[in-house]
């Protein structure tokens, strides 16, 4: 949960807001209609708001002061505001603003409430700026750190790939034209072979006013261009709405692929993962492991709790799954209370004991929901080895299943090929 404070003196704006930020079950809003109240929510919980959703007119502090309180306890801060003086809107952004949003149109609140949300996300989403100029790097720097996001630097392309290497958590890379070893339009190419333009932005710069420049950046793949000299707003915004794309893409795709309970992938997503894995160790004739896990005589706990303890003790499966299993294992929820994974690179030994370890996790956890105490145990089968097809080990590791079901549950039964 991400703690957000909200000023506004107009209760018809204050309960626009809750109503939207309402819908967003990560935050915990605090509201307060005047700069004392404001004030006292900042101290109450001092060091711990995020951000900060805020008017500028406010009957005890009608000059903008809050921004300055804001600032003063390093709150980075949305206004929503009435005015559109220029003037008090250039000093209001020179300081720690990361938005302004015009009280103008029915939509302003959803505007705001959504630039609260990809403050809240700057948090934990890290840009790469590349530069030879140190004085660029530092601007830049400055303007992506005011809207809080995390910034690494790289002084030319070379230096930039060994850095996206080791830094899987890079969204956006910032890159300059011309520097030494390797430019940007090489650094762009290079990274096009890699990643997609859905899951890694790249924005170009420039000085050199060349349209020819700007045409060989977008063609090898960049997402947007900035022509330097820039403003900080400018900035801010371009970096915004690239991320806002990259984010938008990512929950299309966790839609397409993910399971909406669990939040683990789903069947589809387990084929399209698992079958080139299938190929590449069939061709070098590897053994893999393919593990179906079935909760035990689960539709007791549904018949006897109802169906959302059921839905708690589902989501139990990725918590303790994903302790014992390790990144590159391929986890997937089948169906209902049905899981298949896939495992490389394991010896039968260790696929005996990790199993076995797994399932005696499941017979001693205790889930605690709803006011009650729960636990079930669950049934395993697998099959090891290498067959025809990712089909035929499926249906292996089912027969594999529904043995260890008809001898007593609660058990792992491999069938070796
Ligand atoms: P067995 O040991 O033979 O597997 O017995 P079982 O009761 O687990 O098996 P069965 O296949 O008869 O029942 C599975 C139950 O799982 C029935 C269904 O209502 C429940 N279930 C499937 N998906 C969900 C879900 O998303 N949420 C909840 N709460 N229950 C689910
Ligand atoms: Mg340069
Ligand atoms: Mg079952
Ligand atoms: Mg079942």
């Amino acid at each position: 949960m991400k703690k957000v404070l909200v000023v506004d003196d107009s209760q018809t704006i204050l309960t626009l807001i809750k109503s939207e930020i309402a819908l967003h079950s990560d935050i915990e809003a605090f509201y307060a209609d005047s700069y004392k109240s404001a004030m006292r929510l900042i101290r109450e919980h001092r060091g711990q708001f995020h951000a900060a959703l805020l008017d500028l007119n406010l009957p005890d502090a009608p000059e903008g002061e809050i921004v300055k309180l804001a600032n003063a306890n390093k709150i980075p801060a949305v206004i929503l505001s009435a005015t559109i003086n220029e003037e008090l809107k250039d000093r209001v952004m020179k300081k720690d603003v990361v938005d302004f949003v015009v009280k103008d149109t029915p939509q302003s609140v959803k505007f705001a409430v959504n630039a609260i949300l990809r403050t809240l996300k700057n948090y934990d989403t890290t840009i790469l700026v590349v530069d030879d100029s140190k004085l660029y790097r530092e601007t830049l720097k400055n303007s992506l750190q005011r809207i809080h996001l995390n910034v690494i630097e790289a002084e030319d392309g070379q230096e930039a790939l060994a850095i996206i290497k080791e830094n899987k958590n890079i969204s956006l890379v910032i890159t300059d034209y011309e520097m030494p070893n390797m430019n940007g339009i090489e650094l762009t190419y290079q990274l096009r072979n890699e990643y997609q333009k859905d899951e890694l932005a790249i924005i170009a710069m420039s000085t050199i006013d060349n349209s020819e420049v700007v045409g060989a950046f977008l063609r090898f793949g960049a997402n947007d261009f900035l022509n330097k000299p820039f403003t900080h707003y400018e900035v801010v915004t371009r970096i915004n709405s690239n991320l806002e794309l990259i984010d938008l893409f990512t929950t299309l795709k966790d839609r397409a692929n993910k399971d909406f309970l669990t939040g683990m992938f789903n069947r589809r997503y387990f084929f399209d993962s698992g079958i080139p894995i299938f190929k590449k160790n069939k061709r070098k004739v590897y053994p893999l492991a393919i593990a179906m896990i079935d909760i035990d005589k689960f539709k007791n706990i549904n018949d006897t709790y109802g169906h959302d303890v059921g839905d708690d003790a589902i989501k139990e499966i990725k918590t303790i799954l994903d302790q014992n299993l390790r990144e590159s294992d391929l986890v997937a929820r089948f169906g209902g209370e049905e899981f298949c994974i896939l495992l490389e690179e394991i010896n039968i030994h260790n696929v005996k004991s990790l199993f076995e370890k797994i399932r005696a996790a499941f017979e001693s956890n205790v889930i605690h929901t709803n006011g009650i105490d729960i636990s079930y145990t669950i049934s395993t089968g697998i099959c090891y080895g290498i067959l025809d097809s990712l089909d035929a080990m499926i249906q292996l590791s089912d027969e594999a299943l529904y043995e260890a079901k008809t001898t007593g549950r609660n058990k792992v039964v491999i069938k070796e090929v």
